[in-house]
């Protein structure tokens, strides 16, 4: 069988912390950046007041801390470029945002026109490290019964021999500048209007996941896979942005039609790169599927962390109560428990049956491949109490 990407543990869990500009200058701010690795949170006064005690000034420390001034592409020099060079020489990556919403998950994720994100920026490196080694007929393409299949008919593959050998890939792939105004490229509705796309089929690119189903298999090679999603074979950051903002449209559609706030879904984006040799003559991708190796670099949009208003309405004190999002609660104990492998040597089950989004991300916990988070934070006052309760998880992964 096709070598698996691995990676060692030697790399854990890396949790980065990246904070907001408030949205208004005369709002109450909570948080102070200490330094580049710590912050500290400071109870608001009302707070602090009403229940003596409860609140203390406490610092957390991060792998980084990114102030309000940190620009979309510092973010993702530090955060993803390691991850993207990665994928390039065959090893997995996930990359999560994680945070109360409103505190800049989808800023930092996806960014805006003339504000691309790590995302954005992600494919924008890929392919163009990859671009002039795209082989020109094959596809890598998804199989439900028999895993994956190499197919006769389009070109995302890059030539790994030729990689290998390294006269022509550099090991630390080189970027042209990004484009400022990268995410302005493509508007949703048009990405929709697209001819030939049936907007009613699943995109790899962004899906809610039924709560009971059996979307998720598993293919020859041990990858989860999602079920009914079509893999879109891309060959340029333009498209690749396409499928993504065709994914976002259902997402948004899924939403209304669940009656449920965005902010309570995942938005999950996959990039696989095939690596294959190519024959002797040098013109073709070799058509055995054993030869290719697939590497993928998975970015999550996670689901406000926050408790339900029901909690917040009740009143109840500050405890890590039932109503948090469950697929939350399980992806923390994942990573809790795969942090504590990775430090302590153990080799704890990770529970990551336990929900739909942890076990796409089995291969993750087992330990393959490099496994990244950025906790976005609103520092103002009113964020506090969720604030503290996000603090407390990224603590655990220390
Ligand atoms: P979330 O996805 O966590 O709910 P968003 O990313 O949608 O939050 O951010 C909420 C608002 O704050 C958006 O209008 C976004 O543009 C803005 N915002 C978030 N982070 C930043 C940042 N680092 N700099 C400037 N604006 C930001
Ligand atoms: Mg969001």
């Amino acid at each position: 069988p096709p070598k698996k990407a691995s990676n060692s543990q030697k790399d854990p869990v890396g949790v980065y912390c990246r904070v907001r500009p408030l949205g208004a200058e005369d709002e109450e701010c909570c948080i102070e950046v200490i330094s580049n690795t710590t912050i500290q949170l400071h109870a608001p006064d009302g707070l602090k007041a009403n229940r003596n005690g409860e609140f203390k000034e406490t610092q957390y420390s991060f792998k980084k801390v990114f102030g309000i001034k940190t620009t979309q592409g510092e973010l993702f020099e530090d955060v993803a470029k390691p991850l993207v060079e990665d994928i390039i020489h065959c090893k997995n990556g996930l990359l999560f945002t994680y945070g109360v919403t409103g505190s800049g998950k989808t800023h930092t994720m996806t960014g805006s026109p003339g504000q691309g994100g790590l995302l954005p920026r992600s494919l924008d490196m890929i392919f163009n490290s990859i671009g002039p080694y795209q082989a020109k007929r094959y596809v890598f393409k998804p199989d439900d019964k028999n895993g994956m299949e190499v197919q006769n008919q389009v070109d995302a593959l890059l030539d790994r021999q030729k990689r290998d050998s390294q006269t022509t890939v550099p090991k630390t792939p080189t970027t042209r500048r990004i484009d400022p105004e990268f995410a302005d490229m493509i508007s949703p509705e048009e990405a929709c209007k697209a001819d030939g796309v049936d907007e009613d089929s699943s995109y790899i690119g962004c899906f809610a996941v039924p709560p009971q189903s059996k979307i998720l298999r598993e293919d020859q090679n041990h990858n989860m896979y999602v079920a009914g999603c079509t893999e879109v074979e891309v060959k340029s950051t333009e498209e690749a942005f396409e499928v993504f903002w065709r994914g976002q449209k259902k997402r948004r559609i899924a939403n209304t039609q669940l009656n449920r706030e965005s902010s309570r879904s995942h938005s999950v984006f996959i990039i696989k790169l095939a690596q294959a040799p190519l024959d002797a003559d040098g013109d073709n991708v070799l058509q055995d599927k054993n030869q290719v190796n697939v590497s993928q670099l998975c970015l999550v949009d996670l689901a406000g962390s926050e408790r339900t208003s029901r909690t917040r309405a009740e009143g109840s004190r500050l405890r890590e109560a039932g109503n948090i999002n469950q697929s939350l609660m399980t992806l923390r104990t994942c990573i809790e428990v795969l942090r504590e492998n990775q430090m302590c040597g153990t080799n704890k089950m990770v529970p990551y049956r336990d929900s739909k989004v942890t076990h796409l991300f089995k291969n993750y916990f087992d330990g393959e491949g490099k496994v990244r988070m950025v906790v976005c934070v609103n520092p103002k006052a009113d964020d506090y109490e969720e604030t503290l309760l996000v603090m407390r998880f990224a603590e655990m992964t220390q």
